[in-house]
Formats: C-alpha cells, structure tokens, sequence
C-alpha cells in the first residue's frame, strides 16, 4: 500500500521550519500532502493562492509532494486522501503538550492513522510564521527565516 501522508498547517507562510520536516520525512513516504486549513475563525495574512504557490516553488524538484487546501477534520481530510500519517513539527514543550492531546484523540476517532513527529534541528527550532508575518508587517527582513527563493513581493 501506498504510505501516503498529510502534512497540515496554515504556512502563512512556509518557513525553513516547515521546509525542514518536510525534507526529513520525505524518505519515510511515498507521497506527502501538504495541506492548507481553511479555518474559518482564523485570520490568514498571506492568501490562499500566494502560499500555494510559494510552496509550489519550493518542492519544484520534488515529484512526491502534493499541495491540497481543505477544511473541516483533519482526519477526514487524511481518509478523502487515502493517507494514513499525520507529519508534524515539535519545536517546544508547549508545541508537545498541544499535539500530545490532538494526536491522542485523533487516535481515538481514527485508529488506523498514526501521527509521526519529527523534531527540527535545533537552528530552526524559534522560527515560526508568527514570527515571519510580525517581521513583514514591520518591514524587516525575514529572508533568514524562509526557504530560498521565496519572496515577498505583496
Ligand atoms: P506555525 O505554527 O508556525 O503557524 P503551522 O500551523 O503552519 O505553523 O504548522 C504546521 C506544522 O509545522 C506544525 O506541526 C508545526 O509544529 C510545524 N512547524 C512550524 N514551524 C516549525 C519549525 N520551525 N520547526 C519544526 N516544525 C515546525
């Protein structure tokens, strides 16, 4: 059977954070879905199409890596797929204590996923978007902090 896996999140927008898991798990899967959440009661600051296509840009070269958008459950997203892994990032305690509980519960509804973590080397352990989109709405530089080639021309 295909190893199929998800990789869900909001990447407004990608970072080398995001970048870096990915690459890692790459070997892992036959096919990674990056998914984008649609959450209605959260406030996105780059547009859907815009952090398409900067990850669209960033896995080029990478036949295995598929860009999806969905909304509602993540493991109803990961059934309509056919995956079977849910890949997530754990850069702190808290980020643990978070996904500890989804990944728990998730297990309960839907046995036959399993999430996998993986840790980012620790140079890219304090980058999260937040931070990213704090950066740009103050006019610095956040090229440090994304994957190259991205740029942020909106
Ligand atoms: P953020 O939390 O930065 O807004 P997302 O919601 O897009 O990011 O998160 C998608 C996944 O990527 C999550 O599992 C998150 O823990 C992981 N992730 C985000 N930034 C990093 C990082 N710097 N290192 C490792 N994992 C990360």
């Amino acid at each position: 059977m295909k190893r199929v896996a998800i990789f869900p999140g909001s990447f407004d927008p990608i970072t080398k954070g995001h970048e870096n898991i990915l690459r890692r798990a790459l070997p892992l899967f036959d096919e990674i879905i990056i998914a984008i959440g649609i959450n209605n009661s959260k406030q996105n600051y780059f547009p859907m199409e815009k952090r398409k296509e900067w990850i669209r840009q960033v896995f080029a070269d990478e036949p295995k890596v598929r860009i999806e958008s969905y909304t509602g459950l993540t493991i109803h997203f990961c059934k309509k797929m056919n995956a079977t892994y849910i890949l997530r990032g754990l850069r702190t305690s808290a980020d643990f204590e978070f996904e500890k509980s989804i990944a728990q519960n998730n297990k309960i509804m839907a046995p036959e996923i399993e999430t996998v973590f993986i840790l980012p080397i620790p140079e890219l352990s304090a980058i999260n978007s937040t931070i990213v989109r704090d950066i740009i709405r103050n006019g610095g530089d956040a090229t440090p902090f994304v994957p190259k080639g991205v740029v942020f021309d909106i």
